[in-house]
């Protein structure tokens, strides 16, 4: 919380668009539960200026698709103007629930919130692949490649699915039952070298999308006999990462240098202590995407031209940043935060404030920002940024 959203508090226990000499009370109409969960939004930093778009969607004020086996819902372009370069969808699969075997034009990134799945692809070269994943795995299946996901477990599985295109729509995948509906019954029994009249029993696309199914046995006696699986597996453990830690929080990167597969998803899982602060940073080659798991965080962002702009996440929420704009992200919970950046491209790479200045001679920056020789000093003992300089970029 920081000073001036505790004076807009203070104004009694409905927050009010006041900061000390500025501003005034809102007396409504207002969405004050709106207003509480973004104290940035109603008083924005007296630092903010200009017109950022906006920068947040939260999964909650998105259509939710409820299905015999689960549900989804997705944050697109549609949904947030600015994400052009990725796009997101939150998935539900009951004990048993199948997404329906598909397949789609963008690649698709994935990583396990919840429970367990059985994941199944096969790629070009006519090679199999089956795998288990729990809560902190990922998965990736490149453009074209078709796929299932079934939960598994006690209570199936939840999971975040990042696409490679902004104008992803799950409303638009191609669906093993659609294109049995759509080919006429001699076609199908010329293909499968059978009578015709055996065909014509498909059920509906829209009774498949996700369907509730029974859960199969353990992973061995789905392996498919004389298969040859592919070289580089479509999962990966990202909690089997030793972290790289900070006294701010931790940070597992994963890209194509321990994840070759997911060749145009990088992504970082980031932990952020109470109280800790992801640095002021930047990415050199690409859009971010943000995915909130759990806490309570603000984002502010610089863009350039006197640009700012300061916004509030917590679970469940969407950030984006555009490509090269400055930003850092702020636990302002009592509790930890986790979030997750993804970034389209094969390698992850960010730049902080603090390196860059810290690796410039010293007059340089002085000459620049009239700061104090205390600063100067802290940068060289270098406060601990969550992401070091030494990943790989
Ligand atoms: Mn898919
Ligand atoms: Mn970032």
């Amino acid at each position: 919380m920081t000073a001036t959203n505790a004076v807009a508090q203070s104004v009694g226990s409905i927050p009010q668009p006041i900061r000390p000499g500025h501003g005034g009370t809102d007396p409504g109409p207002r969405n004050v539960m709106r207003d509480i969960q973004n104290p940035d939004m109603l008083v924005p930093p007296a630092t903010d200026s200009g017109t950022l778009p906006n920068l947040r969607f939260s999964f909650s004020d998105a259509h939710m698709r409820l299905e015999s086996g689960g549900w989804t819902r997705q944050v697109t372009v549609r949904e947030l103007g600015i994400s052009k370069a990725m796009a997101g969808v939150n998935m539900r699969l009951n004990r048993g629930g199948v997404r329906e075997l598909h397949w789609h034009k963008a690649a698709e990134w994935a990583y396990m919130l919840y429970g367990t799945a059985r994941i199944t692809a096969v790629d070009a070269q006519g090679r199999n692949f089956v795998d288990d994943v729990s809560t902190g795995d990922l998965w990736y299946f490149p453009s074209g490649v078709p796929h299932s996901i079934q939960g598994l477990g006690s209570d199936g599985c939840e999971f975040l699915l990042v696409f490679d295109d902004g104008e992803f729509d799950e409303d638009n995948t191609f669906l093993i039952s659609d294109w049995f509906k759509h080919t006429p019954p001699e076609v199908l029994g010329k293909n499968f070298g059978v009578p015709a009249a055996l065909f014509g029993h498909t059920p509906d696309p829209s009774a498949r999308y996700i369907f509730a199914g029974t859960v199969p046995g353990p992973l061995s006696s789905d392996r498919i006999a004389g298969a040859a699986s592919v070289t580089q597996p479509f999962s990966h453990r990202l909690m089997a990462q030793e972290p790289i830690r900070t006294t701010s929080g931790t940070v597992r990167i994963a890209d194509t240098s321990n994840f070759p597969a997911s060749t145009t998803i990088a992504a970082a899982l980031v932990e952020v202590v109470p109280g800790g602060m992801r640095e002021l940073h930047w990415h050199p080659n690409a859009d971010e995407w943000q995915y909130y798991i759990e806490g309570e965080a603000r984002m502010g962002v610089f863009g350039a031209s006197g640009q700012a702009r300061t916004f509030d996440y917590r679970a469940g929420d969407v950030g984006y940043v555009p490509f090269a704009m400055g930003h850092y992200v702020e636990n302002i919970g009592t509790t930890p935060l986790r979030f997750l950046e993804m970034f389209k491209s094969s390698r992850y790479a960010d730049l902080s404030l603090d390196t860059w200045m810290a690796l410039t001679p010293p007059e340089l920056v002085e000459a620049h920002l009239n700061l104090d020789p205390q600063v100067m000093g802290a940068l060289r003992k270098k406060v601990a940024p969550i992401v070091p300089a030494t990943n790989p970029t």
